[in-house]
């Protein structure tokens, strides 16, 4: 039986029978894969404390397979990430990378690419301060970086019609075009979302890699619902993740 291997994260783990697990992999070059894990529950299994998500794996498997559930052969640890497995705020955060690629799963070409973000996501994570505007500020980057490579990368920069400088505090949004509206343009084309100005110049440093403006709890808020809202529009209808949720109920927020 030819065995094929790849890197990548668990997304989500399903206990299945007595000993068993279903897992949902996302690797660099296969994109999203089923796995069973068979004896992985017995703490003598060889996949014993393997099988997190927070972890980067190598993953050994049969290269073809019939059913849609391939046997998981062996599995070995790439690398760890302690300080996000310790900070159980940051893990929070990383249940949102692994939702967003479960619900929104890239086509299995352009994998890498998205594995490679959501390594680099992590990278960032496991050395990043526990502070809440900074990680409200990398999951922002996140999906900035998702929207990128997904090929609908939104700009915050100049009116998204006539190429003006935008003005005033509350500025329109324009989601099927992916840009905001000066003043002049929105009287003429109605927008389908407002952003305060100061979260438009956070969004735009944040992509750009300028010096990221402090932001409150709520306007980083507002951006994170607006970057999701925008996947969702570019993406066949937006998803309800459990985990964002769960994220606030962590900062202390819900
Ligand atoms: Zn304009």
């Amino acid at each position: 039986m030819a065995l094929a291997k790849d890197t990548g994260f668990l997304l989500r783990k399903i206990p299945y029978s007595e000993s068993s697990f279903i897992l949902k992999a996302f690797t660099r070059e296969h994109g999203l894969l089923t796995f069973m894990a068979k004896g992985a529950k017995q703490p003598k299994s060889r996949h014993h404390g393997l099988l997190d998500p927070v972890l980067h794996l190598q993953f050994l498997f049969p290269a073809f397979s019939r059913s849609d559930i391939r046997i998981l052969g062996e599995v070995s640890l790439m690398r760890d990430f302690p300080g996000i497995r310790e900070d159980i705020v940051k893990q929070g955060l990383s249940c949102i990378f692994s939702e967003i690629l479960l619900r929104y799963t890239p086509s299995e070409s352009d994998s890498s690419q998205f594995h490679d973000l959501l390594l680099a996501a992590q990278e960032g994570l496991e050395s990043s301060s526990s502070e809440r505007t900074v990680l409200q500020a990398k999951l922002s980057a996140f999906l900035l970086g998702y929207c990128d490579i997904s090929g609908f990368q939104p700009q915050f920069q100049n009116c998204v019609r006539c190429g003006s400088a935008l003005s005033g505090s509350n500025i329109p949004f324009l989601m099927d075009r992916g840009g905001p509206l000066c003043a002049s343009c929105q009287r003429a084309e109605p927008a389908t979302f407002f952003l305060r100005e100061n979260i438009v110049r956070w969004l735009d440093a944040i992509q750009t890699g300028g010096e990221v403006p402090a932001v409150g709890r709520t306007d980083a808020w507002r951006a994170e619902e607006f970057l999701l809202s925008y996947l969702g529009r570019h993406t066949g209808g937006e998803k309800n993740l459990k985990s964002v949720a769960v994220w606030h109920e962590l900062l202390g927020d819900a």
